[in-house]
């Protein structure tokens, strides 16, 4: 059975951690707009430009590119099992854009995705962001202020330079969020009322959340 998974929560609240460890426990592609982005960006490529322009303003970039990106990836081989989406859809409009997606791309199959929310309240996650680090290497997530001393510039896990991403500073995190209350949240309403969404208690530890995340899926 295909097993379609979506992510929805306020930046910082723990969905590309959770991602990482589902995706490779049920052995599900993470499909995750924002490195997407990041990459089309680091490829030098008009669209990049395009996306850049508006990631550092915390903004939405427009739906064309993302529906473009998104599409492109959900047709791959390695979809067909199914996929976590990790900071996709991020508004109605993008939700609608998905569903139209889907119906192509799961034309013989009554698929349903479990759509998971990450509740956390917004001070905890400012300070998160602003102390949050990945590996440029192998993109493991770290928080420097649960970090020993030793590991504060390289990672633990392989060794990689630890880099802050240029929209963690605390101006663009607000912005951020912003956008998350104005353009994401209505979607936790209109998942709830298809029957889609399951919460989240996202204050809690890594470990306890994953357990909860689990437990809801079996
Ligand atoms: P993230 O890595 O998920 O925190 O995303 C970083 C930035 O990429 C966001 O602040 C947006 O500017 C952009 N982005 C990521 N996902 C989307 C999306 N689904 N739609 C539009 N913009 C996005």
């Amino acid at each position: 059975m295909k097993q379609e998974f979506i992510f929805i929560g306020p930046p910082g609240s723990g969905k590309g951690t959770q991602t990482k460890m589902l995706a490779k426990d049920f052995n599900l592609p993470h499909i995750d707009t924002g490195s997407l982005l990041r990459a089309t960006i680091a490829s030098g490529s008009d669209e990049g430009k395009l996306a850049a322009s508006f990631m550092d303003n915390g903004q939405l970039v427009p739906i064309e590119l993302v529906s473009k990106i998104i599409k492109n990836r959900l047709i791959q081989d390695d979809c067909a099992k199914g996929f976590i989406l990790d900071g996709y859809p991020r508004s109605i409009e993008q939700a609608e854009a998905l569903d139209t997606i889907l119906s192509e791309i799961d034309k013989d199959t009554d698929v349903k995705p479990t759509v998971f929310y990450f509740e956390v309240d917004q001070e905890l996650l400012i300070d998160r962001l602003v102390n949050r680090r990945s590996c440029s290497k192998c993109g493991s997530i770290f928080n420097l202020k649960t970090m020993s001393l030793e590991y504060k510039t390289i990672c633990k896990k392989c060794g990689g330079e630890l880099i802050r991403r240029d929209d963690d500073t605390e101006e663009v995190a607000k912005k951020r969020f912003e956008t998350y209350f104005r353009q994401t949240a209505p979607l936790i309403e209109m998942y709830e009322k298809r029957g889609w969404l399951k919460k989240l208690d996202a204050s809690l530890g890594i470990e306890e959340i994953y357990k909860n995340l689990v437990g809801a899926i079996k």
